[in-house]
């Protein structure tokens, strides 16, 4: 195992995990990338570092300076513990919606929270756009400055997996990798996984795993930025072509509903002991469409974007599951104890 000098060192290299029943019922490989491995747990770390070096190199960061930045909040994680390992402060706008328990991890980095209503992007309060005015404001008045991270138009997000996620895939599957897919959030992995694998090779297909309430896979599919239903994921499903997909097109593109995803989801808990959080089950659930698609025999990767316990109070929470309709395992509710205790 490697020495690392601090924690930033452990962001990224994380491992490939193969999906069993995923790859049994297709005929394909299908691997997993363990992105809840990284330190904040969850894929944002690599934009999160990329975003704060891309700033430092630019001579935009003087010590102590704020970095604002509006998020589902995974992104929110992954900044402020590079923010902490390097001597600057964070302050995350997060629509109220989003889990407890990501909330509670930004709260326990120390990073400043504001959580503020759910509102569409095109309202001028969307949590995106509080951000920016926010990072602006402070830009002006804090002692130390301020930016704005900007992960959904802000290149070094993508670069990130240009770089890092899409060299780790081609060298861990030896070249070997006939298909990437997963979800959108900001587009930052897809893209730039996509834009790293296709310059090593032209022949890897890429696809676009969109859950519903989402404009993409009607986009891709049938050129209208058009969405349709809902979805209790968090951290995906976008409505517009933001500056990280620009650019980016997919060769496969699918719309998966939530039942198709949780069921996965609760599948892997007890069949493989893999928990995780509801969009690695649209990201899997993608890669089965694909393999279908593609025919037995490919190797196809997708994001593990972060894990399980991030969403214990709604993916693992019956009461929250029943009142969206959503499917229950029965291994999820309460029950009586089914062995006797032997006390003495
Ligand atoms: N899954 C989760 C849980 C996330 O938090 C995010 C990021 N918002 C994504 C997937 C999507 O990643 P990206 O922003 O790179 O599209």
């Amino acid at each position: 195992m490697p020495r690392y000098n601090s924690v930033l060192d452990a962001i990224g290299n994380t491992p490939l995990i193969r999906l069993k029943r995923a790859s049994e019922e297709t005929g394909c490989e299908i691997y997993g990338k363990a992105e809840f491995l990284n330190p904040g747990q969850s894929v944002k770390d690599r934009a999160g570092l990329a975003i704060i070096r891309d700033a430092e190199d630019k001579g935009l960061l003087d010590p102590g300076a704020i970095i604002v930045e509006g998020t589902a909040g995974n992104t929110g994680i992954g900044l402020a513990l590079v923010a902490n390992a390097l001597g600057y402060r964070t302050v995350i706008v997060i629509p109220e919606t989003q889990s407890e328990e990501k909330k509670d991890a930004l709260r326990l980095m120390g990073a400043e929270l504001i959580e503020v209503p759910a509102v569409p992007y095109r309202n001028p309060n969307n949590y995106v756009k509080l951000s920016g005015r926010l990072a602006e404001q402070l830009a002006r008045t804090h002692p130390q400055g301020a930016i704005w991270a900007n992960q959904f138009d802000n290149v070094a997000n993508r670069d990130a997996h240009v770089v890092t996620t899409a060299e780790e895939i081609w060298h861990q599957t030896a070249g070997e990798v006939d298909g990437f897919i997963c979800a959108v959030g900001t587009g930052g992995t897809l893209a730039g996984t996509s834009i790293g694998l296709k310059r090593r090779s032209g022949r890897i297909k890429i696809g676009i795993a969109d859950p519903m309430g989402a404009s993409l896979y009607n986009y891709y599919a049938h050129g209208e930025l058009k969405a349709e239903g809902s979805s209790i994921t968090e951290g995906i499903g976008q409505g517009r072509v933001t500056a990280n997909l620009e650019g980016f097109t997919p060769d496969f593109a699918y719309q998966i509903p939530d039942e198709e995803a949780l069921r996965i989801v609760f599948a892997l808990v007890h069949e493989e002991g893999l928990c995780l959080g509801g969009s690695s089950g649209i990201n899997i659930a993608g890669a089965i469409r694909m393999a279908r698609e593609m025919g037995p025999g490919h190797t196809i990767v997708t994001i593990l974007c972060d894990y399980g316990n991030r969403y214990q109070s709604k993916l693992f929470n019956p009461a929250f599951l029943k009142e969206k309709g959503l499917p229950t395992p029965d291994w999820i509710e309460a029950k009586p104890a089914e062995f006797d205790i032997p006390y003495e």
